[in-house]
């Protein structure tokens, strides 16, 4: 039996377990709910950059119990011209990349959390929101009506809790759209090392092939729908597969499990409300995922923590967690969101593409420092947000070191 709450959590994905067990190890009396029955899958590239993995150590997850983890160091870019090159990640230095698949890393997050405390309702929807005077009312299929002090909404990219509050926006659909398929019997490139693709048609997107354990590669390729229809993916995708340099490092032996999948990517966390009555919108949720890579799980949780964290520091006055909650997105992703909104718009252009790859591969340390900012080790903006500065910031050895 599920009972009334002082936070309820709806989603239990990267940004609804980071916020589940910040909460309840702080003590607190935390239920998430979620539509899905876990282990569920979700459709992604399940690449983790060093970002995402710095904030995995510190929840305390464990690689050893993700069965599917794959650290990579090697990166290959390749031009639309055909110009390619590898950026190494720093090595013997802690894990600055890897790949998990989302079905077994989300569970694990998602136990975390109970272990920390939290109560979890997977299988159950939530079906209504409504903004009481000192509560959150919240109905849930099999559980009926909850009642919560702060609700966090990391229901992801749809967020029915937004559209519950009369929040979402009209004919959204998110900027970027992406399909992902999982082969088998890759060739030994695609075996160990992450491929970027960027092909003309699809710019600023791009195809990737990041490796998984016994021979198995995550590939999929990504569009801003701002620039390429989504309609058009559908007939790209087998085009773009038997590309002779994109066939080659998958091998000639690759077999795909199953059907591709598809799946839209929110990024306009500038934007967006973040906040509403004694609500706090967290990961795809609050449309936080980078618009240059469509990346999102490090942003899921960051959002997740900052949002436990504001109403921790302010339990008891709702505004001034939801400003305190509001300032700290502010300061820690909006610069960047703006930051990456322009190099996606130089990366649209098959010149643009050139011009970065060729200028970042000039050297090794070039590739390597290039290599470390994409995989976020370091905010995107960071060279123009001087007061996010610290000390040896440029220099950190990988997470789990
Ligand atoms: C094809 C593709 C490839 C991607 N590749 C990468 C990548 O390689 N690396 C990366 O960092 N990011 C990637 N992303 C982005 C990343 O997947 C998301 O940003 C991330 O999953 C966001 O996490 P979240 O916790 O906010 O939401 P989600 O993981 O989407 O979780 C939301 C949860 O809410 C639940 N929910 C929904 N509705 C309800 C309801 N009514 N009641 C209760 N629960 C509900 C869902 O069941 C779900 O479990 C990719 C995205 C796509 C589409």
């Amino acid at each position: 039996m599920i009972g009334d709450t002082e936070v309820l959590i709806v989603g239990g994905g990267p940004a609804g377990s980071a916020a589940g067990v910040a909460l309840a190890r702080a003590g607190r009396s935390v239920t998430i709910v979620d539509k899905a029955t876990f282990p569920r899958d979700k459709c992604c590239g399940d690449g983790l950059t060093t970002g995402a993995l710095r904030e995995l150590e510190l929840l305390g997850l464990d690689p050893n119990t993700v069965p599917s983890w794959k650290v990579t160091s090697d990166v290959w870019l390749r031009t639309p011209g055909g110009w390619t090159v590898s950026y190494p990640l720093p090595a013997g230095q802690g894990q600055y990349a890897a790949i998990a698949e989302r079905q077994e890393l989300d569970h694990q997050l998602l136990l975390m959390a109970k272990a920390e405390g939290a109560t979890i309702a997977d299988g159950h929807a939530v079906t209504d929101v409504r903004p009481r005077p000192d509560v959150v009312e919240v109905d849930a299929e099999g559980l009926g009506t909850l009642h919560a002090n702060y609700v966090i909404a990391a229901d992801g990219m749809w967020s029915p809790v937004r559209k519950h509050l009369g929040m979402a926006l009209e004919n959204y659909r998110g900027e970027w759209h992406a399909f992902r398929q999982y082969f088998s019997n890759v060739g030994p490139r695609a075996s160990e090392d992450m491929f970027i693709w960027f092909e003309p048609e699809i710019l600023p997107g791009y195809l990737w092939s990041f490796p998984l354990p016994g021979n198995r590669a995550n590939v999929g390729f990504g569009i801003d729908r701002r620039k390429v229809s989504t309609q058009a993916m559908k007939t790209l995708w087998p085009e773009l597969l038997a590309r002779p340099h994109i066939a080659e490092v998958l091998g000639p032996d690759a077999e795909s499990e199953g059907t591709h999948r598809a799946w839209p990517i929110p990024a306009r966390v500038d934007e967006i409300s973040l906040t509403a009555h004694r609500s706090f919108f967290a990961g795809d949720a609050a449309a936080a995922t980078d618009v240059m890579s469509g990346e999102g799980i490090a942003q899921a949780l960051w959002t997740g923590r900052w949002a436990s964290e504001a109403i921790l520091a302010e339990p008891d006055r709702p505004e001034a967690a939801a400003a305190r909650y509001r300032d700290r997105v502010a300061q820690g992703l909006v610069a960047d969101h703006k930051m990456s909104n322009l190099l996606s718009g130089v990366l649209a252009s098959p010149l643009g593409v050139e011009f970065s790859v060729r200028t970042s591969g000039m050297s090794h340390w070039t590739r390597r420092n290039f290599a470390r900012w994409l995989f976020e080790d370091y905010p995107r903006a960071q060279l123009f947000t001087p007061r996010r500065y610290s000390r040896g910031m440029f220099s950190r050895d990988g997470a789990y070191q």
